[in-house]
């Protein structure tokens, strides 16, 4: 589908600093933008409305699902997180670069429905670096911190099905790179 070229979808376990890094990454290159997914899993501090996610009701997100709002989704430790129809379309059709932060399962649809989509991996330094990010962002409790760290693990299992792999452990470097893998695709000729 033309435009498909301009997704790029960021995926890597919990507290590896994707949010950091796209963040930085944004803040240079204010011409990329990220989609605004809706979730149901309650707002951490700082976190704003309808910015960092469109916060909703479970039935809320169940009627955006069934009235076909809502392109892929899926439920991460108990909560639903699903990228929203017409962010990804009008990034595509204004043909603007956009990141979708999100996880495996969602990744893997986005690459089946938009085969011209990147796909990108962010590995922590290594496992203890993960915990220790994890629990130094003191967001969620001890018992939500174990599940993460336990999908932590299936998730990077499955990180070979990725097309690029970058590892976080500068900011600034990782935010680079990745500005370097969406410079090089937005420079290939469309597909029609
Ligand atoms: P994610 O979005 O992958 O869950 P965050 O961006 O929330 O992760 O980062 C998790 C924690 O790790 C935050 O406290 C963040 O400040 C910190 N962090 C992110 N990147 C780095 C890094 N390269 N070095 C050290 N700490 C980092
Ligand atoms: P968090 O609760 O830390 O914000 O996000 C938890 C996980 O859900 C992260 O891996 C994040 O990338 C993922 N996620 C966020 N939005 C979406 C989405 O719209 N779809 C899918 N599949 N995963 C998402």
């Amino acid at each position: 589908m033309k435009g498909e070229k301009y997704l790029f979808v960021v995926s890597g376990p919990s507290g590896t600093g994707k949010d950091t890094v796209v963040a930085k990454l944004l803040g240079s290159h204010p011409e990329i933008e990220k989609t605004v997914s809706a979730t149901t899993r309650t707002m951490r501090k700082g976190e704003v409305n309808g910015k960092n996610y469109h916060f909703l009701t479970k039935e809320q997100f169940e009627t955006a699902l069934a009235e076909g709002n809502i392109v892929e989704h899926t439920c991460y430790c108990e909560n639903y997180y699903g990228t929203l129809r017409s962010e990804v379309e009008r990034h595509m059709e204004q043909q603007i670069p956009v990141i979708l932060v999100i996880e495996v399962e969602g990744a893997g649809n986005i690459k089946r429905m938009y085969p011209g989509s990147t796909t990108i991996f962010v590995m922590p330094p290594d496992m203890k670096e993960l915990e220790h990010r994890l629990r130094y962002r003191g967001t969620e409790a001890e018992e939500i911190i174990q599940k993460r760290l336990r999908r932590a693990e299936t998730e990077i299992a499955r990180s070979a099905d990725y097309d690029e792999h970058v590892v976080n452990d500068v900011v600034d470097t990782c935010a680079e790179e990745i500005y370097s893998i969406i410079q090089k695709r937005i420079a290939e000729p469309d597909a029609e």
